[in-house]
């Protein structure tokens, strides 16, 4: 009945998150609400683990891309299901150091790490460093040789594959700000120095082509050109790399009109065409990263808002105004990213309206346009759902409004994983 299989209405006809009735959460906690459920979060961590491994045995490693969704609690659970994490600034970093996470099973990612960043890393033993360019690859031998330390690294690679997605988020083309691009022989270079520099244990390589892509062709080309690269580098400089990583982008299902594939056909199309190239070209199977962000935490969150003023401006829309907007959920404003609705106190009732979400926001910031909702009046509990990832990880201060707080379900209990913010915050740093 939903895009998402952990919801459902009850008795009194409200919608329930993990078998826990919405409204009682809007109730306890307030609005604007972000709402987790812990099962469904740890299922998909399962499911890519379990996905790997029947492909791959013990060489497939599923590293979670953490900034879809961050925060300490995330980290403990990566940590008791046994993935590996990514981040991608300083700040995810303490996060994952905070929370107790196994350093050895960090990514460090970034187009423009800065010198403490890469110190940081470094001083912590984080598993990989994944360089994305030529200052960052002879910076990182200088802090390393300084420091007496050896870093493990992947080079980032633009495998250059067309992809399907919003433009906003295409990262594997030649025009990407990210990574050496393998067709202009700026790749092979950057695997030349990276032999050669002190300090430096290349490890293998990485690409991310984008996200929120919803067909398995583009991974597998990706894929595809990526062992292609790996040998021309063996044959140029008889250099074989020991680790692939295929970063993440697996699309998920927004609204009933997406068609997203399971996360294991994504994974069985991609191994068979490595392993074929693997034969073809006598190289040994590497070690394969995944690196899934959003289709982790995405459909595990919800966001509740109270509706405010219902405008109806006669022949041209409604909007129902809410208690968040772009602070909270920017997505629309960046991307028109659509999302659906729910009245919570309704939700067994059908979508009879279609009305603008607006959010409260000094600018034109709607959560949605033209989007089906029953009929509602201030007061409502409205839900918008699959706001797990990119929602929470994305929200601003704007307006000095302060961050809701992120509530987690599990087994029909509500706790609070991070606390909301207060107008006290909003000053903390104003001197
Ligand atoms: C964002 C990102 C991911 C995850 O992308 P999703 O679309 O969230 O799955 C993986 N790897 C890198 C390097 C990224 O920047």
């Amino acid at each position: 009945m939903f895009i998402s299989k952990n919801l459902g209405v009850n008795e009194l006809g409200n919608l329930t998150i993990g078998g826990v009735d919405a409204s009682l959460l809007a109730k306890e906690y307030g609005t604007p609400l972000y709402v987790m459920d812990e099962a469904l979060f740890r299922d998909n961590c399962r499911r890519y683990k379990r996905a790997m491994e029947l492909d791959y045995g013990r060489k497939g490693i599923v590293c979670y891309a953490s900034k879809a969704f961050c925060c300490k609690e995330v980290f403990k659970i990566l940590k008791e299901e046994g993935l590996w994490a990514d981040v991608a600034s300083g700040g995810e970093l303490y996060t994952a150091v905070s929370a107790g996470f196994p350093m050895g099973k960090i990514v460090f990612h970034g187009c423009c790490k800065t010198a403490d960043e890469l110190t940081m890393a470094l001083k912590n033993k984080v598993g990989r460093i994944v360089v994305d360019n030529f200052s960052e690859l002879s910076a990182l031998s200088e802090i390393a040789v300084e420091m007496d330390v050896s870093a493990d690294i992947m080079l980032r690679i633009k495998p250059c594959v067309e992809v399907h997605t919003h433009e906003l988020v295409q990262t594997g083309n030649i025009d990407s700000k990210f990574g050496f691009a393998a067709q202009t022989g700026e790749a092979l270079e950057a695997v030349r120095l990276a032999l050669l520099l002190r300090n430096i244990n290349l490890k293998g390589f990485h690409c991310h082509i984008g996200s929120q892509i919803l067909d398995t062709d583009s991974f597998v080309k990706a894929a595809e050109a990526m062992l292609l690269f790996i040998s021309e580098v063996k044959e140029q400089l008889s250099f074989e790399a020991g680790e692939l990583n295929l970063g993440g982008g697996f699309g998920i299902k927004y609204t009933e009109e997406d068609k997203a594939p399971e996360y294991e056909l994504y994974i069985n199309d991609v191994s068979a065409r490595i392993k074929k190239l693997c034969a073809d070209k006598g190289l040994s199977l590497p070690l394969i990263m995944i690196e899934p962000g959003r289709s982790i935490p995405a459909h595990s969150g919800i966001t509740l808002y109270t509706a405010g003023e219902v405008k109806v401006i006669p022949e041209v829309r409604t909007y129902v105004m809410v208690d968040g907007g772009l602070t909270d959920n920017p997505r629309y404003s960046m991307y028109k990213a659509k999302y659906e609705f729910i009245a919570v106190n309704k939700a067994s009732e059908p979508k009879s309206e279609i009305v603008s979400i607006a959010g409260k926001c000094c600018e034109k910031d709607p959560l949605g346009e033209g989007v089906k909702l029953q009929p509602v009046e201030s007061g409502d509990i409205i839900a918008v759902l699959a706001t797990g990832a990119f929602n929470y990880s994305m929200s601003s201060n704007y307006n000095r409004f302060p961050r809701p707080p992120v509530v987690m379900v599990r087994n029909g209990k509500a706790r609070i994983i991070v606390k909301g913010e207060t107008y006290e915050d909003m000053i903390r740093n104003d001197l």
